[in-house]
């Protein structure tokens, strides 16, 4: 038994590392006090790696469980200096509070919990107005739900297309089982994944060098008789730019062309409305049917929770829709998922709410104005900028070194730099068919603030410099750095996926290589 302030026998650190050792042998008291007599790093537990693969026999006291993993967490990014996600981190106490008040609630017991299942409907309707839902019943609620995020609403949303497009066909007597969609190359990969898992074709617009958008023209010339729909993105994740849903609808309205529009709006959908009120890209547009938007983006909710709003039961067959009877009425579900935490929909509840919609504009506003400020900063220091300004895209940043300077390093350097001072800005190759071309962008959330902003500025700015002086051999040393930290990845060789899966080439990213993730 090894004893505190006992030099332990090179046997007992053996033994000690077993997992199967009892703890009281190694002076932890378990006894059904529940005390341990031991302090946190003075136990077995802080000289041992935590367990990796097999489920330890014996229980740990909670004290140590816990400080344990949450150091194990000290090594993931700080979620505030991550500029790399669009993804909330910051929300005020009472909605935290409110949300963890809520953890035991499975959202799909609507018997049990009919009040949340209530609240989901408010904000679906509030969402769907947001969005200019046409004039319907006020007593009937708008068609949609709440998901994790925008991908299940994306999913959904597919599905709803093709089965629409399936029923059609089915009553003219034709062939159903080449199903197409329509979309830039530039969607986000839950896209590819939708079209994948229920088999309908992708068929893309490609950017070009300089054209990062889906083009209106081409999108509707890729139309045929087997198209489900054409997805067009308000706010894309490479450069943060509204797509022309307007010009799609008015081509296929001109060419009186049956097949519908799902707005992708999983970021724009929470900026355009109070930021960019003018423009035109949702359910004014005729031919918008759904539209998608993640609560836990600029909704301003902790992940994870995703909208998904139907313009009319018309365009969400029947066949998707599940009843679940609640205190004597019928609740709609049509998720991919059926249990759930029901946080998510009470904290997007509170901040629709609590902010309204002057307090969001006021976020989006000051957001935009900072995305302004760092755009002119690192047009400054000589970067080019591919992001839109003044509130025409989603409040981002996205930008390259200038060729014609001749710089003997690359973006990713820069973002390595970045790394090493904690910022998380993600370097990666633009969508395929733009030549390869890099950037960086910078996504500007709620708790970017305006001093945190000039900190980074005076960062790539360093960044910049140190570069600038090292010459090629020194630039290669630290190509050869970067490589190696990529190919270590996590700690302790934890790989991120099974190798068996590490070729993947069957997506746009896996050919293209995109080596950062871009959500
Ligand atoms: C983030 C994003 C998605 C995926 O949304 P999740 O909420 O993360 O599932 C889809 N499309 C676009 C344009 C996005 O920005």
């Amino acid at each position: 038994m090894v004893h505190l302030g006992q030099v332990a026998t090179d046997k007992e650190i053996e033994d000690k590392s077993n997992v199967n050792v009892g703890v009281q042998e190694l002076g932890i008291d378990d006894s059904a006090s529940g005390q341990f007599s031991t302090s946190v790093y003075g136990s077995r537990y802080a000289a041992f790696d935590l367990p990796r693969h097999e489920m330890p026999e014996d229980e740990m006291p909670k004290e140590i469980a816990y400080r344990m993993i949450k150091d194990d967490l000290t090594l993931d990014g700080t979620p505030t200096l991550n500029l790399a996600s669009f993804v909330t981190t910051y929300m005020e106490e009472e909605a935290e509070k409110l949300m963890v008040e809520a953890f035991n609630k499975n959202f799909i017991d609507y018997e049990e919990y009919p009040q949340s299942a209530d609240i989901q409907n408010r904000c679906v309707s509030m969402i769907a107005r947001l969005f200019n839902i046409p004039a319907h019943d006020a007593n009937t609620n708008a068609m949609g739900t709440s998901t994790i995020g925008s991908s299940e609403a994306i999913m959904l949303a597919m599905l709803a297309m093709k089965k629409r497009w399936q029923n059609k066909r089915k009553a003219e007597g034709k062939d159903i089982s080449k199903p197409n969609i329509i979309m830039n190359s530039a969607v986000q990969v839950c896209w590819e994944k939708a079209a994948r898992y229920f088999e309908v074709e992708e068929r893309y617009v490609y950017c070009t060098k300089d054209r990062f958008v889906i083009d209106p023209e081409e999108a509707v010339n890729l139309i045929d008789e087997n198209t489900v729909g054409i997805c067009s993105i308000l706010g894309t994740t490479y450069t943060g730019q509204y797509e022309d849903t307007k010009a799609i609808n008015d081509l296929l309205v001109a060419k009186k062309i049956d097949v519908p529009i799902h707005v992708d709006a999983a970021s724009g959908g929470f900026v355009a409305p109070f930021v960019c009120p003018q423009l035109v890209w949702d359910f004014r547009l005729e031919k918008v049917v759904s539209i998608n938007v993640s609560g836990h983006k600029y909704g301003l909710v902790y992940p994870g929770v995703g909208w998904v709003v139907w313009r009319d039961p018309e365009f969400l067959p029947k066949e998707l829709i599940f009843n679940i009877n609640y205190l004597g009425a019928d609740q709609a579900s049509f998720t991919l998922n059926f249990s759930r935490g029901a946080s998510q929909v009470i904290g997007q509840y509170y901040q629709l709410i609590r902010l309204g919609k002057k307090g969001y504009r006021s976020i989006m506003l000051n957001l935009t104005r900072t995305a302004d400020y760092l755009a002119a900063s690192v047009q400054k220091m000589g970067f080019l900028l591919l992001s839109e300004t003044r509130g025409r895209g989603l409040p981002l940043v996205a930008f390259r070194l200038n060729p014609a300077l001749g710089h003997k390093f690359d973006e990713f350097a820069v973002a390595h730099h970045l790394r090493e001072r904690g910022w998380v800005v993600p370097a990666y190759t633009m969508a395929p068919h733009s030549e390869g071309m890099k950037m960086m962008r910078v996504v500007v959330r709620e708790d970017f603030s305006r001093s945190r902003c000039d900190a980074l500025i005076s960062d790539i700015q360093m960044a910049v410099d140190e570069l600038s002086k090292m010459d090629e051999k020194k630039l290669e040393l630290q190509k050869e750095h970067m490589k190696q930290r990529a190919r270590r990845g996590g700690k302790g060789g934890g790989k991120g996926t099974n190798s068996h899966y590490a070729d993947e080439s069957h997506s746009l990213k896996g050919k293209h290589k995109k080596t950062h993730a871009v959500c």
